[in-house]
């Protein structure tokens, strides 16, 4: 193929999105290739109750509408691609993919962000998606009338616990410290939520059952003692990993794999900028993802301007 893209940015999460509204409005020929369903974690967001100027919305619908502002402005989007190869350097990027196109850009912003920390513990790997989840406004509904836990004590395991209960007749959180490092109000909500009952200063052991989840095993931290706890379904909200496997070795990442940028997101790559939660950061949010999507949008149009 020969047409040359300005701006090519993999990924169509909410920072890979900005990046490409913020671009294509600036008349730059961009196009995003994602490598997913275009949306990236807001679609596994049950509601959005913290983006500024939206009231509480549906995670989808926050996705979709950027989805829209992007390609209004003239930013192709191609999703459930497969990147094979990648080439960064030089003054001509090239994505080649699995069904053997090849796209080229003169500059590129890396958006992948990230997915679910899995504990690694026994049977996750058994009763993934037969009781196993990490996505409530994916699996929700299929615990209609059951039983179940979630795992974690950040503000995505305590939001998306509240909205379980809306199937589920108990929600059981099992968390590892005496405290969760949640918003105070995301704590309240889920505390005073009568469904909800909390397991403190505990971690899973185990994931046991036949065709499907039926039990865990818990240890109480402090004792040690390890008891069984019937249940139907487990969510697991563990934290994420940055998706930046395929790019070690071609970008600087730092000892958490993620991906190193300076305050304008440019990487150690001259015209590789990166933005959202796969780079160096505390706070992943929508908001922060946005932000780096604009700031990554508005250096790469310098940088292009630089190379003329
Ligand atoms: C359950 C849950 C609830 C949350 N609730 C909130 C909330 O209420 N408020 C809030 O502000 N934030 C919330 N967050 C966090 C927020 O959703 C994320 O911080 C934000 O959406 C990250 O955006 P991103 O564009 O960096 O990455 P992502 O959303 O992860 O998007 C990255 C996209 O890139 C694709 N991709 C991956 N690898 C590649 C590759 N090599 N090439 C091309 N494409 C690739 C992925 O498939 C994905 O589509 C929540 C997150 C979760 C999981």
């Amino acid at each position: 193929m020969d047409e040359v893209f300005d701006v090519m940015i993999l990924g169509a999460g909410a920072a890979g999105l900005t990046a490409g509204i913020y671009s294509s409005r600036a008349k730059l020929k961009t196009i995003i290739l994602n490598e997913g369903v275009v949306g990236g974690q807001m679609i596994l967001t049950d509601e959005i109750a913290n983006y500024p100027g939206l009231g509480l919305t549906k995670g989808y619908v926050v996705a979709n509408t950027m989805k829209k502002q992007a390609k209004d402005f003239g930013c192709k989007i191609k999703s459930n691609v497969k990147i094979i190869s990648l080439q960064l350097e030089g003054a001509i990027k090239t994505a080649e993919l699995k069904d053997g196109r090849t796209f080229r850009a003169k500059s590129v912003i890396l958006a992948p962000g990230g997915k679910p920390r899995s504990l690694n513990i026994t049977g996750e790997d058994d009763f993934k998606g037969t009781g196993i989840s990490y996505c409530a406004t994916c699996d929700g509904d299929f615990f209609t009338g059951k039983e179940l836990i979630v795992v974690g004590g950040g503000n995505s395991a305590l939001e998306e616990a509240v909205a379980l209960t809306k199937y589920a007749t108990k929600v059981t959180i099992v968390h590892q410290f005496d405290h969760f490092q949640a918003f105070e109000h995301a704590v309240q909500e889920a505390k005073k939520n009568p469904k909800i009952e909390f397991i403190m200063e505990s971690e899973l052991r185990g994931f046991y059952g036949n065709r499907n989840l039926e039990k865990v095993s818990i240890e109480h931290l402090p004792t040690r003692k390890l008891t069984d706890k019937k249940v139907d379904g487990v969510f697991i909200f563990a934290g994420y990993q940055p998706n930046t496997e395929s790019f070690e070795n071609i970008v600087e990442l730092n000892e958490r794999n993620e991906i190193v940028v300076d305050a304008d997101m440019k990487t150690n790559i001259p015209g590789v900028h990166a933005a959202g939660d796969c780079i160096v950061k505390k706070y992943r949010q929508v908001t922060t993802a946005v932000a780096d999507g604009t700031i990554a949008a508005l250096s790469v149009a310098e940088y292009l301007r630089n190379q003329e």
